[in-house]
């Protein structure tokens, strides 16, 4: 142990005492792990590192991140010829909707979640339930639309964008609810959806959390909707294709779009099923150089039959749109650790961190990717999942 890793371990903010009775006992006992992941790729933006290292697990924590560590371990990941990134963070799923999503999107690497408005004030306590139990870290966004998800629209009927049952939902689900969700777009919210991003908003502000817009063929025009969020908010399906789109017909992202993300506002992919992602625009809005903030799947437990399969897939995708593996990997780990707060200590394989780990396989071959309009584009290389360390357990495979 280096006296940089030392120091940086014991100045980590996270540090509390039984941290540091662990820490002494791993540098002065005979040095023996729980967990070592030897001889992969580690591609931890947080700290630059894309370097072939060895990464050693104390309990629950991240204890080295080195070249060739010779302790010994309990247990030992081969990830020679693998990527070893920090735990992925999906920050728009749905996979709370049923008890067993969170394993199944854990399998994929996806150690922490928010369910993006599945239910709202009047079910809320169904995905409380599921993000409580789940293995991971998950967390939820209560839809305005009181009802959750309704297939003739959540908020059609203004009525159910009740700000004082979100509110009462949101008091007695203080550790679990962590954001609001307005799904925007005309058969989702009608001509109403102005006035509901104003109720989500009256919702949100009272508790200090963020807003997070579902956009894309909207009725109002989009820059009247965006000019309502502030810094911290989301904004998911950034790639919808018209009307209403981030960018306009001759290749310009619009100035409102510009604005928010200067002062602040997020921009997130949410890959999903139907009308959230075209590949014409995704190359478009990409050439103009408004690239994510965040990957997310909007995830479903049928998602292994859609266009999205997993996260490592649809992180896969931008492999095709100019980014490199590691600009891929910031945002499914460190850029999503900041949009919610109960992700701040994690994105990130810094020693001291809980021990959160994704293993992936790039592959390289040919691989078709879909967008929502069953447009298929050719990769040459895509990220599979691989293994799983949660709170430095790996996970048995399914
Ligand atoms: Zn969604």
């Amino acid at each position: 142990m280096t006296m940089m890793n030392r120091r940086q371990f014991f100045y980590s903010g996270a540090a509390g005492a039984a941290m540091l009775t662990r820490a002494t006992r791993g540098f002065t006992a005979a040095e023996n792990y729980d967990l070592i992941i030897k001889g992969g790729r580690v591609i931890d933006p947080s700290r630059k590192l894309d370097a072939i290292r060895d990464v050693a697990i104390a309990g629950t924590r991240i204890a080295r991140v080195e070249a060739d560590i010779t302790a010994t371990a309990t247990e030992t990941i081969d990830a020679r010829g693998q990527l070893v990134v920090p735990g992925l963070i999906d920050i728009h799923t749905h996979a709370a909707r049923t008890a067993e999503g969170p394993g199944l999107c854990l399998a994929d690497g996806v150690t922490g979640w928010i369910d993006a408005g599945s239910q709202g004030a009047d079910h809320i306590g169904d995905t409380v339930a599921v993000a409580k139990s789940a293995p991971q870290r998950g967390r939820v966004l209560i839809n305005i639309g009181r009802a959750g998800i309704l297939p003739e629209g959540d908020t059609m009927d203004i009525a159910r964008a009740d700000v004082s049952a979100a509110k009462d939902a949101i008091a007695k689900n203080r550790d679990f609810i962590v954001g609001v969700k307005a799904r925007l777009s005309r058969d989702v919210a009608g001509a109403n959806d102005f006035e509901v991003l104003n109720r989500a908003k009256e919702v949100a502000t009272g508790f200090g959390l963020p807003v997070m817009i579902h956009m894309g063929q909207t009725v109002s025009e989009l820059p009247k909707l965006i000019r309502l969020l502030k810094r911290g908010d989301v904004v998911t399906h950034m790639f919808a294709p018209p009307p209403n789109s981030i960018i306009d017909d001759r290749g310009k992202i619009l100035p409102a779009v510009l604005a928010a993300r200067r002062r602040g506002v997020w921009f997130d992919v949410g890959n999903g099923q139907n009308g959230h992602l075209r590949w014409d625009i995704v190359e478009r809005i990409m050439q103009a150089g408004f690239w994510p903030d965040t990957f997310s799947t909007d995830w479903n437990v049928n998602s292994p039959t859609t266009g999205v399969i997993d996260f490592p897939n649809c992180m896969s995708k931008f492999l095709g749109f100019g980014m490199s593996v590691d600009q891929v990997v910031a945002r499914a780990t460190v850029n999503a650790s900041r949009t919610f707060d109960v992700f701040r200590d994690r994105g990130t394989l810094k020693v001291g961190a809980p021990a959160d780990v994704a293993v992936l396989e790039l592959r390289e071959g040919t691989f078709e990717f879909l967008d929502n309009y069953q447009n298929k584009r050719t990769g040459r290389r895509r990220l599979f999942p691989s293994a799983t360390v949660l709170g430095g357990k790996r996970i048995p495979r399914t």
